[in-house]
């Protein structure tokens, strides 16, 4: 193929399993994608031939990728926004562009816009000082404005001294600090949309995620039991925040469901989520793909399930692998669950860790069975334990 036919190059800063996904599906629309990666053993700078070594804030770095692409794109928030500014102001497409990004990287920033926006949200509250920390009823959960991930940033204070002495110590290290309300929720729930420089949008259906340690550990597609009015309305509040922030991939609303039958911004992000991870193999479009066409303004894919249920569950490193290498894990595994796909990462095992994802597909009515096996499958290759008759 002469180089005029190729498809367009699409630059994603971040070499995490975000982007070595991504690149699985820019494969499939004729072309790789080009990685901004910090090593070369990074996820997807292991699988890209296309790869700019350096540093999410190196503005070089990131005009060298963004040399030929037709867009820039992320798989992390973590890009400063005098960076991404200077890229625009370059003439780069950014996708999505800082102005929306901004509602990612910083959560005070995030939760003032969705009040602008009337969405519904906790009560939050930017603490500046330790002894000016609220305390409602319920207490109060506190996150650092930025930076955080996978719950790293995030802390549930048991009493207000706690929460005070907290606040002291991010203050301290020069963070910026909000206070939430502490939410109880009945579970959590991912709104997940794409939507294109043109404006197009597509939601795909609302899935519950289930967290522990403050990481999304298994998610369900979609929610089972959600009330029909509640999933649509979850779905129009996360196109609406697309629109109006003007982002421009894929979208993810993590939301609270309530007891009493109301859903609550928790936070956005900008990018392939793991809330989405599902979508290879359960939805007609991959959010991959999906970003992908989005961010080179194609029209956006049929977002719909291919099943009547779908779980995706992690495969978190840390755990003793019982003796066994993770060759003889999948081995075992695809012996016993012909139908669960493997995903892996290519990293380093190392304790509360994401290296992989399997998921499972099923008939609506066999849900319960189909998050058993898809739980049991991603506890096997984590631990090389769980697996009936198998260890
Ligand atoms: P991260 O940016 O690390 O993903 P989140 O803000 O999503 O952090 O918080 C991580 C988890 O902490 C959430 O998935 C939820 O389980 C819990 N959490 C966050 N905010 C609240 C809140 N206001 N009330 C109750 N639980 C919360």
């Amino acid at each position: 193929m002469t180089s005029s036919e190729q498809s367009p190059l699409v630059a994603m800063v971040g070499g995490g399993q975000l982007a070595r996904m991504t690149h699985q599906a820019a494969i499939a629309l004729g072309r790789g994608l080009r990685v901004v990666a910090e090593h070369p053993d990074d996820p997807a700078a292991q699988v890209s031939p296309d790869v700019v070594l350096g540093k999410a804030d190196d503005l070089e770095a990131l005009r060298r990728a963004a040399r030929g692409a037709v867009a820039v794109t992320f798989d992390h928030e973590h890009v400063p926004q005098a960076v991404l500014r200077a890229l625009e102001a370059d003439g780069v497409a950014v996708h999505p562009p800082s102005s929306a990004l901004r509602f990612a990287q910083d959560k005070l920033a995030m939760r003032e816009r969705l009040v602008e926006l009337g969405a519904p949200a906790p009560g939050f509250w930017r603490v500046v000082d330790p002894e000016q920390c609220p305390w409602p009823d319920g207490g109060v959960v506190l996150k650092t404005a930025s930076g955080g991930y996978d719950g790293r940033g995030v802390w549930f204070p048991q009493s207000q001294d706690e929460a005070q002495e907290v606040v002291a110590q991010l203050l301290e290290a020069g963070q910026d600090v909000l206070a939430e309300e502490k939410v109880v929720a009945k579970r959590e729930l991912s709104a997940l949309v794409a939507r294109s420089p043109l404006g197009q949008v597509a939601a795909w259906p609302v899935v519950e995620t289930v967290q522990e340690n403050g990481m999304c550990v298994v998610v369900v597609a979609p929610a089972q039991g959600l009330p029909p009015g509640l999933a649509a309305a979850a779905q129009e509040l996360a196109i609406k925040i697309a629109t109006e922030l003007g982002v421009v991939g894929v979208l993810a609303v993590e939301l609270f469901e309530t007891e009493d039958g109301r859903i609550l911004v928790n936070e956005l992000a900008m990018r392939p989520h793991n809330s989405g991870h599902w979508t290879m193999d359960g939805s007609t479009t991959s959010q991959f793909e999906q970003h992908l066409r989005a961010v080179l303004d194609y029209p956006l894919g049929d977002p719909g399930l291919t099943a009547g249920v779908v779980v995706m569950a992690n495969i978190v490193g840390g755990v003793a692998a019982n003796g066994m290498s993770m060759d003889e894990r999948v081995h075992h595994l695809m012996a016993r669950s012909p139908r669960v796909k493997v995903h892996l990462y290519g990293k380093e095992p190392r304790p509360g860790r994401k290296i992989g994802h399997v998921n499972l597909l099923g008939a609506a009515a066999d849900a319960p069975a189909v998050r058993a096996e898809a739980e049991q499958a991603a506890r096997w290759l984590s631990s090389g334990t769980g697996l009936s008759g198998g260890e």
